[in-house]
C-alpha cells in the first residue's frame, strides 16, 4: 500500500460507527494497518474490518470498554501481538448522557467521565508504553503519534451537558499536558475538535427540520460536517506531514467556533 500512512499501525477506538469509522477507513486507504476497537457491536466492527480488507488493507477487531484499565491494556496486547506494533492512536469512542444539573445523576456524571476522558488516558498511557518499548522505527519521523476526538464544546459551554463540556474541557488540557511531556522523545499528541458532525450521537438533531434548521444557524460554513472531514483531517495529522504539530488541538468545525451569533449583532 502507497499513502500518507504507509506502513503505519493504527489503533482507533469507537470504530464501529460515525468519526472513528470514517478515522479507520480513511487510515487504511492511506497505507495504515488498523485495529478497530469496539465496545459493543461486533458485528458493526467486522463490517468495518471487511471493508478495509475488501478494499486490500489489513485489519482486524479488538473488543474493549475504553473505560476499563485491564480492557485497554489488553486491546494494545492483542493489537501489538496482531500488528507488530501500534504507531497511531486514535482516542475517538465517546458518549453523551444529558441533563439538566439538578436531574443529572452521578452516575451520568461518572460514566461521561469514565469513557470520554479517563478512556483517553488510559489509551495514551498504553501508546506512550508501547511506543517507548518498540523504540523508533527506521522511516518515521515520529515515535509515535496520539489523536485525542475532542469537541468544540472544549471551549464552547454546554449548558445541561456539563459532563460532556467537563470530559472535553479535560481533554483539552490532558492532551497538552501530555504533548508537553513526551515532545522530547518525538512522541506527537494532538486534538481534532469536531463541531457538528452527522453520526448517531447527535441523530435526533440532523433528523429533525427545525432543530437541524437551529443547529445550522450555528455553523457559519452553513452545512453539517460529515465523519469523513474528521477522517480526513486526522489521516493528515497522524502522518510525517505534520510532524511538526503537537499539543494543539485542530478545530474541524465548519466556523463553529467564531461566535456567529455576533457577526451581525456584536
Ligand atoms: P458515535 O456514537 O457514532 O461514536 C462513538 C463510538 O464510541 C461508538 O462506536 C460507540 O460504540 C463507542 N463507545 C462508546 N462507549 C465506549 C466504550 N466504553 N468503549 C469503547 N467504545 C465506546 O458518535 P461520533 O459522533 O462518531 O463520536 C465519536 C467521537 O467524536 C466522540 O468522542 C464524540 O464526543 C466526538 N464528537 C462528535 C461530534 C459530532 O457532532 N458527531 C462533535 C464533537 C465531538
Amino acid at each position: 500500500m502507497t499513502g500518507l500512512l504507509a506502513g503505519q499501525k493504527a489503533l482507533v477506538t469507537g470504530a464501529s460507527s460515525g468519526i472513528g469509522r470514517a478515522c479507520a477507513l480513511a487510515m487504511a486507504r492511506a497505507g495504515a494497518a488498523v485495529a478497530v476497537n469496539y465496545n459493543s457491536s461486533a458485528e458493526n466492527a467486522e463490517r468495518v474490518a471487511a471493508e478495509i480488507a475488501a478494499d486490500g488493507g489489513e485489519a482486524l477487531t479488538v473488543r474493549a470498554d475504553v473505560s476499563d484499565e485491564g480492557a485497554v491494556d489488553a486491546m494494545f496486547a492483542k493489537a501489538v501481538d496482531s500488528l507488530g506494533t501500534v504507531d497511531i492512536v486514535v482516542a475517538n469512542a465517546g458518549i453523551q448522557s444529558d441533563s439538566g444539573i439538578v436531574e443529572m445523576t452521578l452516575e451520568q456524571w461518572q460514566r461521561v467521565l469514565a469513557v470520554n476522558l479517563q478512556g483517553q488516558f488510559l489509551c495514551a498511557r498504553a501508546a506512550v508504553r508501547e511506543f517507548r518499548r518498540r523504540g523508533m522505527r527506521p522511516g518515521c519521523k515520529a515515535l509515535g503519534k496520539i489523536l485525542c476526538m475532542s469537541s468544540v464544546h472544549e471551549v464552547i459551554p454546554w449548558a445541561r451537558r456539563v459532563n460532556y463540556a467537563a470530559s472535553k474541557g479535560g481533554i483539552m488540557l490532558m492532551m497538552k499536558s501530555l504533548a508537553q511531556e513526551v515532545a522530547p522523545e518525538r512522541i506527537r499528541v494532538v486534538g481534532i475538535a469536531p463541531g457538528a458532525i452527522r453520526t448517531s450521537i447527535n441523530e435526533s438533531v440532523w433528523k429533525d427540520e427545525a432543530a437541524r434548521h437551529a443547529l445550522l444557524q450555528l455553523i457559519p460554513y452553513g452545512r453539517l460536517g460529515e465523519p469523513d472531514d474528521i477522517a480526513k483531517a486526522a489521516v493528515w495529522l497522524a502522518s510525517d506531514e505534520a510532524d511538526y504539530v503537537t499539543g494543539t488541538t485542530l478545530y474541524v468545525d465548519g466556523g463553529m467556533t467564531l461566535y456567529p451569533a455576533f457577526r451581525d449583532n456584536g
